[in-house]
């Protein structure tokens, strides 16, 4: 059997390190074209000459003479910068991991799709901002997109040979982050430090501390919009401590098929990986008599905003998704360095979409690069006037 080709873009992060731990297992099986990172250099260079990769392309062009270094004389090609990411990903592959974190993964992304072959998707604000572009160009050109975040993946997973038409209802579940059992007057006195552990999840700092907030959850709600083209009032949240049960799909008869597993982002990875097939993988297998018990209740709207700003967003859409994440992006810097508090984010972000959201010379615009680009400029220019405000 002739070896598939695969790149993966964001390699040195979290999604990216669990990918290449699935593909260094089963090594025979792929020929890695490109590998792509930003800061890490060192785990850049050591992957690429682990996986034997064609290219090497990190996101900063300050630190290509440090890669060229760390990959002189393995054969590697070495590249830096935007444009060498996307010159990256134009070549050719059979699957590409999209896992490169924030707006900088879309156009990599997009590129992809232009050679056809299988998109793995990590990277969520690509489809939160710019899900209609990234479904057209997918089949514009015979390329396939297949979920990685783990609640996308089990509703992929729970839709297997269903009919959309019969889906009543998808769930979305959510852990509830740091501080799902804080008393809600004490969450404004939150710091980073206790918002950047996940009680379920080994993440990066920037997801776990959206997830403390649910703002992942709601760009989890917008992704499902997008990704299944279902309508925003059949998709609900339900908070579910354990993170067994990733999400739930209910159909017209009353059933409900749910999706369990473990956490540990290497099942959804792998799926998509091996997909349409199931292969081994070496994740842990539940032990139900263990575990015992698994909870669900109702999400607190006043302790989780970000959900009600989310369903605002999938009722609104054209390019709502891209001032949310432009808002929510900047309020997350603003915490992260101590310029506002955990609670405020919200409050900013819910300000930016009152402000922009009707403007719809601005929302109902062409889905293009340049005006995602221009209401992305719009939606931070807001957000940083109310951050300058406070
Ligand atoms: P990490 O922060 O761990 O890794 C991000 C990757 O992107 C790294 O390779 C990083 O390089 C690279 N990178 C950072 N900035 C840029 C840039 N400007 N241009 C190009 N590359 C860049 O993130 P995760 O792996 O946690 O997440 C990746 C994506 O997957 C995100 O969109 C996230 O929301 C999504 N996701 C993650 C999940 C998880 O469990 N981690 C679950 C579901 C979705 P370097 O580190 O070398 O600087
Ligand atoms: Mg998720």
């Amino acid at each position: 059997m002739s070896k598939r080709r695969i790149s993966i873009f964001g390699a040195t992060g979290s999604i990216g390190q669990s990918t290449i731990d699935l593909i260094k297992r089963d090594f025979d099986a792929y020929d890695v074209v490109a590998v792509s990172g930003g800061q890490n250099i060192a785990q850049l260079a050591k992957d690429a000459i682990a996986l034997r990769a064609d290219v090497a392309v990190t996101a900063d062009e300050s630190k290509l003479a440090a890669l060229r270094a760390a990959l002189a004389g393995s054969g590697v090609d070495v590249a830096a910068g935007q444009a060498a990411l996307i010159e990256a990903a134009a070549r050719p592959v059979d699957w590409t991991m999209s896992a490169i974190v924030g707006a900088a993964g879309l156009e990599p992304g997009l590129e992809a799709l232009k050679h056809g072959g299988t998109l793995a998707l990590a990277n969520k604000e690509s489809l939160v901002t710019a899900g209609k572009l990234l479904m057209s160009t997918a089949k514009a050109h015979g390329a396939r997109v297949l979920p990685v975040d783990s609640e996308h993946s089990a509703v992929f997973q729970a839709l297997v040979g269903e009919d959309m038409s019969t889906v009543e209802r998808v769930i979305i579940t959510a852990s509830g982050g740091a501080f799902r059992d804080w008393p809600l007057e004490t969450l404004k006195d939150a710091t980073v430090a206790s918002a950047s552990t996940h009680p379920n999840w080994n993440m990066g700092q920037r997801i776990t501390i959206d997830s403390a907030s649910m703002f992942n959850k709601a760009l989890e709600l917008i992704e499902t919009r997008e990704f299944f083209d279902v309508a925003p009032e059949k998709i609900e949240t339900i908070m579910h401590p354990q993170s067994l049960v990733h999400a739930l799909v209910g159909y017209n008869d009353g059933a409900i098929m749910a999706h369990v597993g473990p956490h540990d982002m290497r099942h959804a990875i792998g799926y998509a990986l091996h997909w349409p097939e199931r292969q081994h993988l070496p994740v842990e297998r539940l032990d139900l008599a263990k575990i015992s018990q698994l909870e669900f209740r109702e999400v607190d709207l006043a302790r989780y905003p970000a959900i009600g700003l989310a369903h605002e967003v999938m009722q609104r859409g054209g390019l709502s998704g891209a001032v949310f994440i432009a808002a929510k992006d900047a309020a997350l810097d603003a915490f992260i360095d101590g310029r506002i508090g955990f609670v405020q984010m919200a409050e900013l972000v819910a300000d930016v979409l009152d402000a922009l959201l009707p403007d719809s010379g601005l929302i109902d615009a062409t889905m293009s690069l340049d005006n995602l680009r221009q209401t992305t400029q719009i939606g931070a220019e807001h957000a940083q006037s109310w951050i300058d405000r406070v």
